[in-house]
């Protein structure tokens, strides 16, 4: 039986990074995953394959609704090709998991193919073609997620369908309906408008975005419906019926009323739950807790103490570079250091156009917490560069303290913001005040020329191009 220092169950960006990291410490490392491509969600069905789908209905969208202003005439119809561009998607999503295979042979991990599951704190056995079983000392949980559902809705994956399919759609949806105004359904909901569908989302909340600050939902929300997106905000989904090609949806408005909504597609993007089907986590000691979740301590350590979980099974955003930091901190940790993760300063980002992104405090959070701050904010409109390429929707908003000036959130919607926030990550984590972003020299003419100016307005008003 092969014996290792570390084993670790899933090879999304929590597990594969976790991996290399572990090798780089020196530790005997084996990964387990039992799909027949590493990467996990993020790389095959998540963040990569939707940026690409995003990029491609972008250009799509820039040469039929804003060449000609550049002064570029195409002859003759412009079409899509959607088969093409989800083989494009294909290929990047390829190349990307090919990628995580030289990755692992170049730092010597093991990678098993299979359902690794607990025989007890020191054992995995691995279901694949054929099974094995390992011997380790400390193990990693890195199962992710898998897309969650309401308990009446029925995805048939054909007309009723989540992230996954919808990211492999033969045909362009006539009329796409979307259940939750999240990140999910509205970076897919952006795709799909571009290439020509009508597109409602339906949001249980009062705004889409819910958990991000309520100037870029409210930002966003306009941006969608400029674009003619139907936004039903308020809405409690009642069902979801299929009859042959068309799918029903109803919903109770603020109202009461129930309005009913019809499309021949449905995507149910609701957030995601943990996974952690075949792991037998029992068997090692390993406790979930009431939401399906591996219960952890502040070092990720399980409820077995040579077991630590990462990324979206665990508490916390599900997003692919918080699972990756935590699979650092833990192999980190397995080799003696002290390592720490603030996890305020993990940015939040929506890759449609604009894009939004946010680190830190909302206005809201700051307000329930009775912290006092004050706004600087600052319109991409009143930038050279903005109005340059003709991306002059959005704003960055600085909230710093109002008595000692420091960044306590950075929140931005326009073109590149998802870039852009990085800058704020750096200040915030070096607790730069207002006044030092606004001190700092900004490349002219640039997009984060923005984030001086709203540093300036924070800082005492003094905006420069306002
Ligand atoms: P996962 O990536 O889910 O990987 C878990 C892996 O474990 C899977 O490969 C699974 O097959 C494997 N596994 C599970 N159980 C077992 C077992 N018993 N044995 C062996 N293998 C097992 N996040 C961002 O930060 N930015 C984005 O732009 C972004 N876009 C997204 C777009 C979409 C459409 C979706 C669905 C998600 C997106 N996310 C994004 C979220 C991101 O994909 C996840 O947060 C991230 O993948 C979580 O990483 P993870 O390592 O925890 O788990």
């Amino acid at each position: 039986m092969s014996q290792y220092d570390v084993a670790i169950i899933g090879s999304g960006p929590g597990g594969y990074v976790a991996a290399i990291r572990c090798a780089q410490l020196g530790m005997k490392t084996a990964l387990i995953e039992k799909y027949s491509t590493l990467g996990g969600t993020c790389l095959n069905v998540g963040c990569i394959p939707s940026k690409a789908l995003l990029s491609s209905s972008h250009h799509y969208e820039e040469a039929t609704k804003h060449f000609e202003e550049h002064g570029i005439e195409i002859p003759g119809e412009i079409k899509v090709n959607l088969e093409k561009m989800i083989a494009r998607k294909q290929s990047v999503v390829d190349q990307t998991t090919g990628g995580i295979d030289f990755l692992m042979k170049k730092n010597n991990i093991d990678v098993y193919h299979g359902v690794g599951s607990f025989k007890d704190a020191t054992h995995i056995t691995i279901k694949g073609e054929k099974e094995e079983e390992i011997e380790a000392k400390h193990s990693i949980i890195a199962t992710g997620s898998k897309p969650s559902n309401l308990p009446f809705i029925n995805i048939d994956k054909e007309r009723i369908i989540t992230s996954t399919e919808a990211l492999k759609l033969k045909e362009v949806p006539k009329h796409l309906i979307i259940i939750g105004g999240g990140v999910i359904g509205l970076e897919l909901g952006q795709v799909y408008k571009r290439l020509g569908a009508e597109v409602t989302v339906v949001e249980y909340m009062d705004r889409i975005l819910p958990t991000m600050d309520a100037g870029l939902s409210k930002e966003l929300n306009k941006v969608f419906k400029k674009a003619k997106c139907n936004m039903m905000v308020s809405h409690k989904v009642q069902s979801v019926e299929r009859n042959g090609d068309e799918v029903v949806v109803k919903a109770e408005n603020k109202k009461g009323e129930v309005v009913e909504f019809k499309g021949d597609y449905c995507l149910v993007s609701v957030g995601r739950r943990p996974y952690t089907d075949g792991l037998n986590a029992e068997a090692a000691g390993v406790k979930l807790n009431d939401r399906g979740q591996v219960e952890v301590n502040d070092h990720l350590q399980t409820s077995a103490s040579n077991i630590y979980a990462i990324g979206d099974v665990i508490k916390g955003a599900m997003l692919a570079h918080k699972a990756e930091e935590e699979g650092v901190f833990v192999a980190e940790t397995l080799a003696g250091q002290k390592p720490h993760i603030d996890y305020n300063l993990i940015p939040g980002v929506v890759y449609t156009w604009p894009e939004v992104a946010a680190v830190g405090k909302t206005e809201e959070e700051l307000k329930e917490a009775g912290t006092k701050y004050k706004v600087g904010q600052f319109p991409f409109r009143a930038l050279g560069r903005a109005r340059a390429s003709g991306d002059i929707d959005g704003f960055v908003k600085i909230l710093a303290d109002e008595t000692t000036d420091e960044v306590l959130g950075v929140h931005m919607i326009g073109a590149r913001c998802a870039d852009l926030i990085a800058e704020a990550v750096t200040a915030m984590e070096f607790r730069a005040s207002a006044e030092d972003i606004s001190r700092m020299s900004h490349a002219h003419p640039t997009f984060a020329e923005a984030i001086k100016e709203a540093a300036l307005a924070a800082t005492e008003d003094r905006a420069l191009h306002v």
